[in-house]
């Protein structure tokens, strides 16, 4: 297991870690496989549907299937085309034989001999040494730590064998330890290829694979079904590519391939991103069919009377978002804007004053929030801005059940609450609205796509689409923005309100522990708030992992009771129930709890101007886009903040450099940026849990290039050949469109 592995164990299981390096399509099948390791459902393949929707392996899996059938069914391999786009993660030059004499110690080489003898060691350990005698005489000695009978049998005296391996001078001559090896008649051919070494699994053997690969290769429709002129002329055919991808021959460079800069790993990159590209063309093209109320704000209506109430003016972006928003719900087509802005910059406001100019033409609102403490909070924003205003806002969560329930629901039918603030309990079948115009959604991201596609289908009235806009702290860097999110507008709101100090960020081993126990004692002193974070284990973990989570929130809790004594400490994690979360988050809020230990549930939104120390441990089992928003939770008043990383070492190189990144900067769009670099593209877009990243083998960074001769072919590749533009989205995306739209 290589460091990302070690790395992905101890992260939340949504984030699970993918290595760096090369991004060529060998790196990117490499990354995906680990990827498929962990994944919780099968990975989506490149031309069909989600292979979630295929019929569930395993289980139920025909008897008739051998062991390695249904790995390869594991893995999505099913079709011939999923075979034949399943690329080797590297490849095995087998194709030169050196005669010992032209070889020196540290070349990774083939040989080709005699053995003359074959002996098991015991001295210091035991092994299997093996001498083999080239041609030309000269000598080289094998070595075994792990070896079986079958190993002995190989190496039978007299045997003539191929090995390959990584040489080094020992103390009797050149060595190689653990060649492969393989039996050969004298005079056997060489290959004339190099040996692919694909992406695999437990009972799937090497040769296995290329056997099926190979022949799946040859019946796989690969036709070329783009028209001249499309792709890059200098580059080969999809079959071409393929063929050379899977089985390329001896002498070519081995380095383009495994980097992707290869005339054959080019066009697979580039048909890749030509069907994203297209696909996107075509769901803008589908909304621009779709009409969604037009709304007109008024000129003393109600935004006005809010933006007079507040006791603070708005800032610049803030308001150039407001118009642009505006802007958009006075349009016939339904907005779908997606509202980025730093944790702290402002958009709940932002979020009242669109709501307001809906409400002020007769429509309804909804907003919600992936958790009851976040919504709870907005709620109480919206009621202290609008109920002196005139409005009614209405309250739907999970929990709230029987008779208010029954109520809300009923006031929310006939149009009486004008605004509905609430979790995803909002979207739920029972509610309906009576005049949906605007459906606002915080931290989209932490929204799963399926409820985000269920929002939009199910608020559809009378043909129209509602408008919506989704708001995130977690920037999503402009080359993703175009690339995973099609037809998606985008405002962002770039400065914070004046006054804020920024926040200081510190790393700590957590065996200073006692110094921050110590600080704590200081802040409390000073009459201001601290928060104690500690890693929240997911749902998805086993029951064992959640017990371990509650035990070390409990323990950290009772700890710092005691340390703090008489200070009272608060305890806040997800297995409460909701209502007691309320009170303690009250009580916290109303400065009544100096301290607060909790777990990730106030990762999101949660606003107490007066806490400013965030003491957050484990620090590297998080993502840094989760500790970006966890940090975000301090440094919302005017006192000088401080954020203490606390790390239980040692840590991985990777670590290191994201607690640095999160210590040199308190920019959400640097650290977006540098998540991006640090964990490359499919893994930061898997905090979209739209499960697998889209792109297997372009990289947007390295392929620039590419995407943008995409982005030039693509609107007229659809005009004039639309029948060629769908064949290839349906090869290339198959039942995946959808996922685009949301
Ligand atoms: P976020 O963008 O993270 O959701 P919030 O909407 O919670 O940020 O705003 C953070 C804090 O800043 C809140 O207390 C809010 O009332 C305050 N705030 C928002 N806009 C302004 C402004 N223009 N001037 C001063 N304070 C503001
Ligand atoms: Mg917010």
């Amino acid at each position: 297991m290589g460091t990302a592995d070690r790395d992905a164990i101890g992260m939340p299981a949504r984030v699970a870690r993918l290595p760096t390096g090369p991004r060529g399509p060998v790196a990117a099948a490499r990354a995906r496989m680990r990827a498929m390791a962990t994944a919780k459902s099968p990975p989506t393949t490149a031309t069909g549907t989600p292979a979630a929707a295929q019929p569930k392996p395993a289980a139920k899996a025909a008897p008739e299937l051998s062991a390695p059938q249904r790995a390869l069914q594991r893995m999505g391999l099913v079709r011939a085309i999923d075979l034949a786009l399943h690329l080797p993660l590297r490849y095995e030059d087998e194709t030169e034989v050196l005669a010992i004499a032209d070889t020196h110690p540290g070349d990774k080489v083939q040989v080709e001999g005699t053995v003359t003898q074959c002996r098991v060691e015991t001295r210091a350990r035991r092994q299997l040494v093996v001498n083999l005698q080239d041609d030309a005489g000269d000598l080289l000695t094998l070595r075994f730590l792990n070896f079986y009978p079958s190993h002995q049998k190989a190496f039978a005296v007299g045997q003539r064998v191929r090995v390959r391996g990584e040489l080094r001078g020992g103390f009797f001559g050149l060595e190689m330890m653990h060649p492969s090896f393989k039996a050969i008649t004298p005079g056997a051919p060489l290959p004339s290829e190099l040996t692919p070494v694909y992406p695999a699994a437990a009972q799937l053997p090497q040769p296995y694979l290329r056997k099926v690969i190979s022949s799946a290769l040859a019946r796989a429709p690969l036709q070329e079904v783009l028209p001249p002129g499309i792709v890059p002329a200098q580059l080969p055919s999809l079959r071409e590519a393929l063929h050379t991808l899977h089985h390329p021959p001896a002498g070519v460079s081995q380095l383009s391939l495994e980097e992707g800069s290869h005339p054959a790993a080019q066009r697979l990159k580039f048909e890749e991103l030509l069907a994203q590209q297209l696909s996107q063309l075509k769901a803008r093209a589908e909304r621009d069919r779709l009409r969604g109320p037009q709304i007109r704000a008024a000129a003393d209506g109600l935004p006005t009377r809010l933006r007079a109430a507040l006791p603070w003016g708005l800032t610049a972006a803030q308001d150039r978002v407001v118009a642009e928003i505006t802007q958009d719900l006075a349009g016939p087509r339904p907005m779908h804007r997606l509202l980025q802005g730093d944790v702290g910059a402002g958009k709940t406001v932002v979020a009242a004053l669109a709501a307001a100019v809906a409400m002020d033409a007769g429509w309804q609102c909804a907003l919600m929030a992936p958790t009851e403490i976040l919504a709870e909070q907005h709620f109480a924003k919206l009621v202290q801005w609008l109920e002196p205003l005139g409005i009614q806002v209405g309250w739907l969560t999970g929990s709230r059940k029987g008779k208010a329930r029954k109520e809300t629901l009923a006031r929310v039918a006939s149009g009486e609450a004008q605004l509905v603030v609430g979790t995803h309990a909002v979207i739920q079948d029972e509610v309906t609205f009576a005049k949906l115009g605007l459906a606002i959604v915080d931290e989209q991201h932490r929204f799963g796509v399926q409820q985000r596609l269920a929002l939009r289908q199910k608020l559809a009235l009378q043909g129209l689409e509602p408008h919506l806009l989704m708001m995130t702290a977690t920037p999503i860097p402009r080359t993703l923005a175009m690339t995973y999110f099609a037809d998606l507008d985008v405002s962002t709101i770039d400065e914070l309100p004046p006054g804020r100090t920024p926040i200081l960020t510190k790393v700590f081993a957590d065996t200073r522990r006692d110094d921050v126990t110590a600080r704590i004692a200081d802040e409390v002193a000073r009459g201001r708030q601290v928060y104690w974070v500690c890693p929240l284990i997911e749902e998805s973990e086993s029951g064992d992992e959640r017990m371990a989570e509650l035990q070390n929130v409990t323990d950290t809790h009772a700890r710092l009771s005691e340390a703090l004594a008489p200070v009272p400490v608060g305890l806040l994690h997800g297995r409460m129930p909701p209502a007691e979360k309320a009170e303690v988050m009250g009580r916290f809020k109303a400065g009544e709890l100096p301290v607060l230990v909790a777990t990730t549930v106030i990762e999101v939104g949660v606003d107490v101007p007066n806490a400013s120390l965030m003491v957050i441990e484990h620090a590297e089992r998080f993502g840094l886009a989760q500790l970006h928003q966890l940090r975000g939770r301090v440094g919302r008043g005017a006192a000088a903040s401080v954020c203490v990383l606390m790390y239980a070492g040692p840590l991985s190189p990777t670590g290191k450099d994201r607690l640095r990144a999160m210590a040199e900067t308190t920019d959400g769009f640097e650290i977006a940026r540098r998540d991006l670099e640090i964990r490359g593209p499919g893994e930061f877009m898997g905090a979209r849990q739209s499960g697998d990243a889209l792109l297997r083998f372009a990289d947007l960074a390295e392929d620039a290039p590419l995407l943008a001769r995409a982005r030039g072919v693509a609107a007229e590749l659809l005009e004039r050949h639309p029948a060629a533009a769908a064949a290839h989205v349906e090869r290339w995306l198959g039942g995946r469109t959808e996922w685009l739209k949301a």
